[in-house]
């Protein structure tokens, strides 16, 4: 029907593609009846993926319908992370990626993978994938939303790392706010997530800010080499629950949003029904999961992600504090700050600072014993391998990344260096979120830059060209690196000083380390 046979009939007709009654019936039968917007949008599509096993244009064009969204808004969020299959075709009934992060491919993710793909017939979708988080129990994979561990295909068997119960948080009584924000002040404790902000600065932007405000809580580690979110939450998720209540009263919030990673399937269950037990006067709490996309971990990512948008970072000023998940005051602050919250609210700023103000280190790579290690955060890097049984055996110590896939990578020699915030800096690198991941002489450095700058350059949400492009431009020069030395640095210039967000700036650390701390012939 076109716009003549409008004239024709004299009766309206509806414009391009329509959603069917059948498929408006399907989609509602699993998702209930939804308010409009697209607020809820990301946790539908993961209804409707868990379900079907992919994203149809009729599932799409429904979902639209039911959430009066234009067709393109569920199209462009749904394509945009990597845990939605869009498409119409039906793809196979199970699905299993394997991590292809630095630990893995160490441990024999690549062999694993190939050996996969050639197990498998076509009832099994075999991909690759970006650092699942488990870096302690390489290599990892996820079939159909179970954490596996196995080294052969033969011995895919489900990963037991279940969490712990939970005790009754709500029966734990609250610290008062003044008191919990000076001791939080007191002990000067830094956001763990990365970036090291001081929380008490943080907090203090909310001075003034009007209701309705937010808590978000982001449990979206995705750096390469960093699992230690997942492991509070599996063993001590009391401690870190309490600390959102405590955060959530101290900055007098009204709606708080636990912003959980979809590679941990296993924590999302316990937190579901967590959340239904848990009150806190006068707040709404919210349980959402990201769809595979590292660039979420950022702040303002994160924010767009939970408005049920693309996860791309927005340009700042206006910053979180002011303007942040729907223009509203929002405070956003990583799993384990949350647990040392707790903790000084517990034990006091004292024996936080005493303790040589104390953090969870992600170790994995050539180390006996990988794991996640509570050490000061003077702690050197030689002691946190110490701390792991040392190196393990017929490998030789030679290199090592400071702050996973962003954090550079710098040789043996700086083993003495301490695994804090501000000391990498001076070398062209960071710690960030505590993730040291050692290699050996059995791993080629440029081999390792290669894997990183190949996934920056698959998660650049592609915002901007400098990142977009230049991960790209970058990913072709690792193949001469000394060669195109001036190159790498006129393009690194570029990304750092005219990407938007950490992604770019930071993507190419790992390529400007080798070219400076090492020698010629190092591999
Ligand atoms: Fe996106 Fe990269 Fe720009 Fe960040 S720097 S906004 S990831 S394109």
């Amino acid at each position: 029907m076109g716009p003549k046979d409008k004239k024709r009939t004299g009766k309206p007709f509806p414009k391009g593609r329509q959603a069917s009654d059948a498929d408006i019936a399907a989609v509602r039968a699993l998702v209930g009846d939804v308010e409009p917007g697209r607020d809820q949008l990301i946790e539908h599509l993961h209804t409707l993926n868990d379900h079907y096993g992919y994203l149809s244009t009729g599932h799409i064009a429904a979902l639209a319908h039911l959430l009066g969204l234009a067709q393109i808004d569920v199209y462009e969020t749904a394509t945009f992370y990597a845990h939605f299959e869009v498409g119409d075709t039906p793809p196979a009934p199970i699905t299993l990626r394997i991590c292809d992060g630095p630990a893995c491919r160490m441990a024999g993710a690549k062999a694993l993978l190939k050996d996969a793909m050639a197990a498998f017939d076509d009832q099994v979708q075999v991909s690759a994938a970006p650092c699942q988080g488990a870096c302690d129990t390489p290599p990892s994979a996820i079939m159909d939303k179970i954490r596996i561990s196995s080294a052969t295909v033969e011995k895919l068997t489900p990963h037991n790392n279940a969490p712990s119960s939970l005790p009754a948080i709500n029966d734990i009584p609250l610290p008062s706010a003044p008191d919990i924000a000076k001791a939080v002040s007191k002990a000067e404790l830094r956001g763990m997530g990365g970036a090291g902000f001081p929380v008490a600065r943080k907090w203090a932007f909310f001075d003034g800010a009007p209701n309705p405000r937010v808590l978000v809580v982001n449990a979206d580690e995705g750096e390469p080499g960093t699992f230690k979110d997942r492991y509070l939450l599996e063993t001590e998720p009391e401690k870190v629950l309490r600390g959102m209540l405590i955060a959530a009263q101290t900055l007098n919030v009204q709606d708080v949003f636990f912003y959980l990673r979809d590679e941990y399937p296993h924590i999302h269950a316990m937190l579901v029904d967590v959340f239904k037990r848990m009150e806190i006067d006068g707040v709404t709490l919210h349980l959402r999961r990201g769809a595979g996309a590292y660039i979420c971990g950022e702040e303002t990512a994160l924010l767009n992600s939970l408005e049920g948008k693309r996860g791309q970072p927005r340009n700042r000023p206006p910053y979180p504090a002011k303007h942040g998940y729907k223009g509203r005051p929002t405070i956003m602050q990583n799993v384990e700050t949350l647990y040392w919250i707790a903790d000084i609210a517990d034990r006091g700023a004292e024996a936080y600072v005493s303790e040589g103000r104390p953090r969870f280190y992600s170790l994995s790579g050539r180390i006996k014993n990988p794991g996640v290690y509570r050490a000061a955060s003077t702690t050197t890097v030689k002691g946190l391998i110490d701390m792991a049984g040392g190196i393990v055996d017929g490998h030789r110590f030679t290199a090592f990344l400071p702050g996973g896939a962003s954090g550079g990578i710098f040789p043996a020699r700086f083993e003495d260096k301490a695994m804090d915030f501000g000391v990498f800096e001076e070398l062209g690198g960071f710690v960030g979120s505590g993730a040291l991941t050692v290699l050996s002489d059995h791993d080629d450095v440029w081999d390792v830059a290669r894997t990183l700058a190949a996934f920056f350059m698959d998660e650049s949400c592609g915002k901007c060209t400098p990142c977009r492009i230049g991960t790209e431009k970058m990913l072709g020069l690792i193949d001469n690196p000394r060669g195109n030395a001036d190159l790498i640095h006129e393009l690194s210039n570029a990304m750092r000083d005219a990407s938007i967000c950490g992604l770019g700036q930071a993507a190419p650390n790992p390529v400007l380390s080798l070219l400076t701390h090492f020698e010629e012939d190092d591999r």
